[in-house]
């Protein structure tokens, strides 16, 4: 079976109409221009292509409590259309009030939260303070939440900022009655897990392959698995930035590790298994 961790999709309009939603400063710094997106529809056909049997459509941290809900209601909605092929994390708004929009994702019945990514202002200590109510709000109502966390080294991108590993591990190590996905590898947050006492304050963290051709060499998927165990890390192809086919041969080399990377591990954070 094959899960994929880490898709985007958005409403049939934001796909459309694209350039309406850039007044959203945080969804133009990443989608203004040629950067595609995906429709719910789009998603699934590439999944047929691949034989990838279920996704996780993430949401998107916008600016704008507006585009948020929209894109939550679509969200809800495909995943009842595509039961068992869709499970959908919610998207947030910075501006929004949290509690009741994670309130909101909840009673929508969506997976978790998430992508939580702050690409416009950058992770500061506003950042900071938010991320850590985002995590509180999360546990209590009881979701997993997806962070996207970028390499602090290595070439610049669209949507690239800096975050603080201490800062990051501080929180993870005050949220521990959630799983936390610390996508792209953790920005490298899982190299410190050959720390014993970071690998032990981390047990509730995973991390995810999302963009990996981009930013890798393909050795880090068994030299991760090496680090902090099959059981931690989870295939993403960050779709439709990539397509799943440029990871698959790399995973499939995994041998026995593969079918935890593949869907054990986030099934078990979806709380499907
Ligand atoms: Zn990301």
């Amino acid at each position: 079976m094959i899960i994929d961790g880490h898709t985007h999709i958005f409403t049939d309009d934001m796909v459309c109409n694209k350039e309406r939603y850039c007044d959203d400063r945080q969804f133009s710094l990443l989608y203004y221009g040629k950067a595609k997106i995906a429709s719910a529809e789009m998603l699934i056909e590439s999944m047929n292509n691949n034989a990838v049997d279920a996704s996780v459509a993430l949401g998107f941290t916008w600016q704008k409590e507006e585009y948020a809900h929209m894109h939550n209601d679509y969200l809800a909605s495909v995943q009842q259309k595509y039961k068992g092929k869709i499970y959908a994390f919610g998207a947030l708004a910075l501006q929004g009030d949290m509690y009741k929009q994670i309130e909101s994702i909840k009673q929508l019945g969506l997976y978790g939260i998430g992508e939580v990514a702050f690409y416009a202002d950058g992770f500061g200590e506003e950042e900071e303070w938010l991320l850590g109510q985002i995590l509180a709000l999360a546990e209590k109502f009881e979701l997993p939440v997806c962070v996207h966390v970028n390499e602090p080294l290595g070439h610049i991108y669209a949507g690239k900022y800096y975050t603080d590993m201490r800062t990051l591990f501080a929180l993870c190590t005050h949220y521990t009655r959630i799983p936390i996905i610390c996508s792209h590898w953790g920005g490298g947050l899982l190299f410190y897990e050959l720390m014993p006492e970071v690998q032990k304050s981390l047990q509730h963290v995973y991390y995810d392959t999302a963009a990996t051709p981009f930013l890798y060499q393909s050795g880090i998927y068994d030299i991760a698995i090496q680090i902090c165990g099959k059981q931690k890390i989870i295939f993403g192809s960050d779709f439709p930035l990539l397509d799943c086919s440029r990871y698959l041969q790399n995973i499939e080399a995994l041998g026995e590790s593969k079918q935890c990377v593949l869907s054990y591990n986030i099934k078990k954070v979806l709380g499907i298994q």
